[in-house]
């Protein structure tokens, strides 16, 4: 039963019977699927129809899923959740690096992969512009716009994902706090996480080289070894 209003979610998946099941899965819960079975039917499909969120293999034929990424990254801030090989840590972190904002392991477990499309869909919808203007958050030489969401640093523009402006604004609303992995890992992807903090300290990584682009001499983001991170900035 797919509500005709319902969020669309675009498949990208060379095999055909793990595309098959991941289709059954999303469709029974009732979202709206697109499958593409190769990296060219998948830019097609994006450009033509759009799609509220993206499941991502990287190994397709044509163009494969870094490229993909990158070709959805310069028009649009979807979900992409990446679908990689189990123990592929270096694409992983390539995978969060082009823009990815959550990554799977194969074999893929099918209540984790709902859990964490719903997670990646309430995350898009927060910051609908309109959807909540708790109004700029100005934490010292970092400003942070909610409903444009925007990031100055210094005065100087820094373009962010929308995870790594989440973890951001939620490091930035509790200045000089020590915030724990878990914490974090809930509050910026969704109360399924937890455990993940490889992905939380990759998308650190990413934010601290963004915030360090526009001021290289400043530390905003300071590590509490083993418990979490502090915003020093007040
Ligand atoms: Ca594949």
């Amino acid at each position: 039963m797919t509500d005709p209003g319902a969020e669309r979610i675009l498949i990208v998946e060379d095999q055909p019977e793990f595309a098959e099941l991941l289709r059954l899965w999303i469709d029974r819960h009732g979202w709206q699927t697109l499958v593409a079975s190769d990296g060219w039917e998948a830019l097609r499909v994006f450009e033509a129809q759009g799609a509220d969120l993206v499941v991502l293999d990287i190994g397709l034929p044509g163009p494969d899923g870094w490229e993909i990424i990158e070709r959805i990254r310069a028009v649009s801030q979807v979900p992409v959740l990446m679908v990689t090989a189990l123990g592929a840590e270096a694409d992983r972190i390539r995978g969060l690096q082009a823009g990815a904002d959550d990554y799977m392991n194969k074999p893929v477990s099918f209540p984790e992969l709902i859990a964490r499309i719903q997670a990646a869909l309430r995350r898009a919808r927060a910051r609908t512009p309109g959807a909540d203007d708790p109004g700029i958050l100005m934490r010292g030489a970092v400003h942070i716009h909610p409903r444009s969401h925007r990031v100055l640093v210094q005065g100087i523009e820094i373009h962010l994902t929308p995870t790594e402006f989440r973890l951001l604004h939620h490091l930035a609303e509790h200045p000089g706090e020590l915030m724990g992995h878990r914490e974090l890992l809930q509050a910026v992807w969704g109360p399924a996480y937890g455990e993940e903090t490889q992905l939380l300290r990759v998308t650190m990584r990413n934010l601290r080289a963004k915030l360090a682009s526009a001021a290289p001499e400043r530390r905003f983001i300071a590590t509490e070894y083993g418990l979490g991170y502090r915003f020093t900035e007040a």
